[in-house]
């Protein structure tokens, strides 16, 4: 029996032992080919020697400085890098060891910047119900996933949510996508106006929907609506790249697709391809101002933050994207890899959606393609899947999304940008 708590305490997962490319090996002897990038993180996929030498070089050099006594060349570097890449008036960067921790650093940042400014009556964040933030409480709080949230329910802020956005499932027969696009903006706004616009901080939202939706990418528009009506109401729009993000879907950041920049952007997965725990907060120069001119200071901090070794391995997954033309890469792969689900799955009487962008792809299963009828829940189809194809080499992510209980399973794929054709 294993001392680890695991994800799940009846039954103890294979032991890793190795991984180069897009392969995972466990001690049985057994080959998996990575076709998820085990949760859309494995962006180089496993063993790239170029991250491998940065780090080592950077544990040769300062493998640990704490950010109350040092800054370091390498996480300087890549706050830089990022900032140059990200979308218009980002300017500051808040290096974190991962996703949740990434988005709880921007709950705290949003609410700092109205404190500064004397408005202490915000407290209140809008999201989506379908929708998935992380596992700490503030991130759970946001989140929309029912299943993660229930057993904690108590210990978590009220949030006041609004439809997601998925055309597959919610844009009626008949009706436009801009007509369906109008609705859900309205719906947006009116959550703003009933909660009271002095109270509500912001709008947080994941470009294209991940762990709870399988690469439900939004419609033309919507996130340009969602900055409209952010805007008008004096509110911070928060885009949680931390799945969808860092050239995921064929632009380094999702939101570039959608011509908006956020205020404040959370990245994580991808950022240090597996390599290193990393994520980062990404803020527009007007709120880092506020807190330069107003206290001096963000009032946060965890002992990990700005890790030499982790900014090392993600400064290396940017370099080599960028010198490797990855993104093109991304978008090139992605579009073979939509047309041959498409060809393979497309007529399946259960398969009811193929959709995504760049190599961020959803298949979404139904019991009946006509009616859009879901399985039932308790068959729990989507682990089921999992378990069948880890059986025979392959890893692919499961998930049922869940809004107001279960709205079906999806399996989502999102390979290393480096997967061959043949792959
Ligand atoms: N936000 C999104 C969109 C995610 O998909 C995840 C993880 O799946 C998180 C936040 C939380 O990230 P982490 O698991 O690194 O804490």
């Amino acid at each position: 029996m294993s001392n680890i708590i695991h994800r799940s305490l009846r039954q103890t997962p294979p032991i890793a032992t190795h991984a180069s490319g897009i392969t995972v090996f466990d001690n049985a002897g057994n080959a998996y080919l990575d076709a998820s990038g085990g949760a859309a993180v494995s962006s180089l996929g496993h063993g790239h020697p170029d991250v491998i030498a940065a780090m080592h070089r950077q544990i040769d050099r300062c493998a640990y400085a704490h950010t109350a006594f040092f800054t370091t060349e390498v996480a300087e570097e890549l706050a830089q890098t990022l900032v140059a890449k990200a979308p218009a008036g980002i300017q500051g960067v808040y290096l974190v060891s991962g996703g949740s921790e990434a988005m709880e650093t921007a709950l705290k940042l949003a609410r700092q910047y109205f404190a500064e400014a004397g408005e202490t009556g915000r407290s209140l964040f809008i999201a989506r119900r379908q929708s998935y933030h992380g596992n700490t409480l503030g991130a759970l709080a946001v989140g929309g996933n029912e299943w993660r949230r229930k057993p904690f329910a108590p210990l978590l802020m009220e949030v006041p949510r609004v439809s997601p956005c998925y055309e597959y499932r919610d844009r009626r027969e008949g009706q436009s996508v801009d007509a369906y696009t109008a609705c859900l903006l309205d719906e947006l706004e009116t959550a703003i106006i009933k909660a009271g616009p002095e109270k509500v901080i912001g709008f947080v939202a994941e470009p294209v929907v991940g762990a709870t939706g399988g690469a439900i990418p939004p419609t033309p528009g919507y996130f340009k609506g969602v900055r409209a009506i952010c805007d008008r109401y004096g509110i911070l729009f928060i885009a949680d790249e931390v799945m969808c993000g860092m050239g995921r879907t064929g632009t380094l950041f999702a939101v570039e697709q959608e011509g908006v920049a956020p205020d404040i952007i959370t990245v994580a997965k991808g950022l240090g391809g597996g390599y290193q725990p990393i994520g980062a907060v990404l803020a527009q120069g007007a709120i880092v101002d506020r807190l330069r001119h107003g206290s001096g200071a963000f009032l946060h901090g965890h002992t990990y933050i700005g890790h030499p070794v982790a900014a090392a391995a993600a400064l290396a997954v940017q370099q080599v994207i960028e010198r490797d033309n990855l993104l093109e890469q991304v978008q090139r792969r992605g579009a073979t890899l939509k047309r041959m689900l498409g060809d393979v799955f497309g007529k399946h009487p259960h398969v009811g959606d193929i959709r995504g962008r760049g190599l961020f792809l959803g298949i979404e299963l139904v019991q009946d393609r006509a009616t859009k009828a879901p399985f039932a829940p308790e068959r729990k189809l989507h682990a089921a899947i999992k378990n069948e194809a880890m059986a025979r080499g392959l890893m692919v992510y499961p998930m049922g999304g869940t809004i107001d209980g279960q709205r079906g399973d999806h399996i989502l794929l999102a390979p290393p940008f480096i997967v061959s054709a043949g792959e």
